[in-house]
């Protein structure tokens, strides 16, 4: 359909996408009744899948009670039960959760909250904030100013915080020197973030700010082994709060609940999104450590920031039930057995592929990276849109899967990103896989 045809505006402007009527398990129902296997959740953000009757429910038994209520005037009982489901173990010591809308919003209230903590606990010079170049963090304007997609802050680049800078990612495949070892890398890139800090003054940084594994801008890109210990003691020794964000990479999605327990480092705060109410609700949390949070509320009492619809009953309670299924179907042993199926499928299937130079990921967050010359490991020219023709192609074959284009910079190329819901079988990861296979092949 045209998009001037349709009242909605779409993403693109020239051309509005198929409608999806219907959902069932792992599969996407098309207007036209074609079936397409959801390999992506959207943007990782289905883990279990659609219209899974437990959630349904949940949000049915909620909404038959109350459907909202300011949290200006009162709390809820969705909301209480899901902040102790999220933080009442304290996971890293974090023992407070904010409960939002998504990850942009978990964004804007982890830079808030930090610099709050830093305003009211004797600190006020403490503005700036250390990211990551290649990082998406979010579309609102603290977020988009904390991300490092080139693309998405080009136009808005008037507007975006001069208290934001960016270095360089641990991205081994494209920013790892073929002299140097992984160790070697780590190093350097922990040199590159304590000169970042003289250079600022290091008492006037608030926070280091990145997601444990990289999502959309790159294509699942995991941090070497010992980067993130090497981040959390340069933080450490200047005073500043390390946030994580794993809006897409959290939840279970890497095998682990949090994908920071597997670089043996804790955030101070933490934004979590897309898989914690997997797309039944819109909603996002901040995780605090009980420090930041006793010092607010020894100072002012209260974090200046607020929505409308901070920990809506209804989303709090799809949240929830998501949580609750993940437990107890015991779902994260499984994202671990899928993951490596998943892992040696693309390997078998693109290990050798004369246009794939990069297959990595943790758990069901995969991806593969297409290069014109997998030696010099040089991205597609951009005008070509490979990614867009890989995304056509897929949809023509029953998969919707999540395409990227390379940075702008050309420090990296088109990726596809796989993230299948928890609840996919054996069979699922081989058929995503298979049908990948296709649309690649045909896309180049
Ligand atoms: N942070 C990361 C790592 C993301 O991947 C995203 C969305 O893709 C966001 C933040 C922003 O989340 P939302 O689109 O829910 O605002």
């Amino acid at each position: 359909m045209e998009a001037s045809k349709s009242r909605l505006l779409h993403r693109s402007l020239r051309e509005a996408p198929p409608k999806a009527v219907g959902g069932d398990g792992v599969w996407l129902i098309a207007e036209d009744g074609r079936r397409i296997l959801d390999a992506s959740g959207g943007a990782a953000v289905s883990c279990l899948g659609h219209q899974h009757p437990r959630v349904l429910e949940a949000i049915t038994r909620q909404a038959s009670k109350l459907a909202f209520a300011h949290t200006g005037f009162f709390s809820s009982e969705p909301a209480e039960a899901l902040a102790e489901a999220l933080v009442g173990d304290e996971p890293g010591g974090l023992a407070y959760a904010y409960l939002v809308s998504g990850g942009s919003e978990a964004i804007e209230a982890s830079i808030k909250l930090a610099r709050q903590y830093f305003a009211e606990s004797g600190q006020p010079q403490r503005h700036r904030f250390i990211a990551r170049r290649q990082s998406y963090h979010g579309n609102t304007l603290g977020a988009l100013a904390a991300g490092g997609n080139a693309w998405r802050r080009e136009p808005y680049a008037p507007l975006l915080s001069a208290a934001f800078s960016h270095v360089t990612p641990a991205f081994a495949y494209h920013e790892k020197r073929d002299s140097e070892s992984e160790t070697d890398f780590v190093t350097r890139l922990a040199a590159e973030l304590e000169a970042e800090f003289q250079r600022l003054g290091p008492d006037t940084v608030a926070a280091f700010i990145a997601e444990p594994v990289v999502g959309a801008t790159a294509g699942c890109v995991p941090a070497p082994e010992g980067y993130f210990r090497a981040v959390r003691e340069i933080c450490n020794r200047h005073g500043a709060l390390l946030i994580l964000d794993e809006v897409m990479c959290g939840m279970g999605r890497t095998g682990t609940r949090h994908a920071w327990e597997q670089e043996g480092v804790a955030p101070d705060i933490q934004a979590i999104a897309k898989g914690l109410g997997g797309g039944y609700q819109p909603i996002g949390a901040m995780l605090a450590g009980g420090r930041i949070i006793d010092a607010i509320r020894q100072g002012s009492g209260a974090f200046q920031h607020g929505h409308t619809y901070l920990a809506h009953p209804l989303a709090c309670a799809a949240a929830l039930e998501v949580q609750r299924v993940i437990d107890d179907e015991h779902l994260l042993d499984r994202i671990q057995d899928l993951g490596r199926q998943l892992e040696r499928r693309l390997t078998e299937r693109f290990g050798n592929h004369r246009h794939v130079g990069d297959i990595r990921g943790r758990g069901l967050f995969q991806a593969i990276e297409l290069v014109a010359d997998r030696a010099s490991r040089t991205p597609f020219d951009p005008a070509l849109k490979l990614h867009q023709r890989i995304k056509a192609a897929a949809l023509e074959g029953g998969l919707a899967c999540y395409p990227s284009g390379g940075t702008l910079d050309g420090r990296s190329g088109d990726h596809v990103l796989l993230a299948p819901p928890y609840i996919a079988t054996s069979d699922d990861i081989d058929m995503i896989v298979d049908r990948l296979g296709h649309a690649v092949d045909l896309a180049l």
